[in-house]
């Protein structure tokens, strides 16, 4: 019944749990596979052991537990026959990250209804951890007879600087619809398609490739930019004129107080 218990919690198909222990904060259930020679992905012969080390992931949680952990041991192999060398491992759980498939997806999941960083401060994760789960994970459990009126299209990155993609969510509740990888004008046709029957409102940022999109897919639609882009492109260019009429040097004073001035709300003026 108990050995049951814990079967089910790991829940990993062919898996012989050994113990659990508790390292710090971290319960950590130590796992391995039935004794056997894995064989070499090239030609399929026996290989030998060269070295080993065990390697932890996140795989669960529990409420007072926290996350909880597996391990499994890596090893590094060498085949006898054509000499390739590899590392052991398992399906379903990714060599180079922290967490199991299982895990990521159900953070994920636990995004939807509540935020990503909500969710991030409940289990003491980055919010760039969970945020790269959420949009890898998310796309596979989208909803597909959705209609919104109005949404917002913006590009994100999986990894900062390599993998991106092009997100569809509704303008008013931030909800997910679409997901599409890649940030140029076709991935954001891709991504718009997904609701460009009902949609009435793009809100989008200022990028050629934005307009170009909206107007294909979805023509009807009235294409808003984003207030956060327009204010920027405000500041800048106030920023261009501070530094332009700074070149004079001598009236520093006076172009600082002019500055002031174009920023303050129109209400707080006065009549000098
Ligand atoms: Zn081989």
């Amino acid at each position: 019944m108990y050995s049951q218990f814990i079967k089910e919690l790991i829940d990993l198909p062919d898996v012989l749990i050994q113990k659990v222990r508790k390292e710090e904060e971290r319960w950590i259930f130590e796992l391995s596979l039935p004794e056997q020679c894995p064989l070499c992905p090239v030609c399929l012969k026996r290989t030998i052991k060269m070295t080993g080390k065990k390697k932890q992931w996140m795989h669960g949680y529990a409420q007072r537990i926290g996350i909880f952990w597996i391990e499994l041991p890596v090893e590094r192999r060498r085949c006898g026959t054509c000499g390739a060398t590899f590392s052991t491992s398992y399906p379903g759980i990714p060599p180079r990250s922290v967490a199991t498939n299982a895990f990521q997806r159900w953070v994920a999941q636990s995004c939807i209804g509540t935020s990503i960083q909500a969710v991030a401060r409940m289990l003491k994760l980055p919010y760039t951890t969970v945020e790269r789960w959420f949009y890898t994970h998310a796309p596979s459990f989208l909803s597909n007879d959705i209609q919104p009126k109005a949404v917002c299209v913006d590009e994100f990155a999986f990894r900062k600087g390599h993998d991106y993609g092009v997100a569809v969510m509704d303008a008013d509740t931030g909800e997910v619809y679409a997901i599409e990888e890649g940030k140029n004008e076709e991935a954001i046709g891709r991504a718009l398609a997904h609701v460009s029957r009902s949609v009435q409102v793009v809100v989008s940022d200022l990028a050629p490739a934005m307009k170009r999109a909206i107007q294909e897919i979805c023509p009807e639609a009235t294409h808003v930019v984003d207030y956060f882009h327009v204010i920027q492109l405000f500041t800048n260019a106030l920023e261009r004129c501070r530094k332009y009429l700074d070149k004079g040097g001598k009236k520093h004073g006076n172009v600082r107080y002019v500055c002031r001035l174009l920023s303050q709300c129109p209400e707080k003026l006065t009549e000098e």
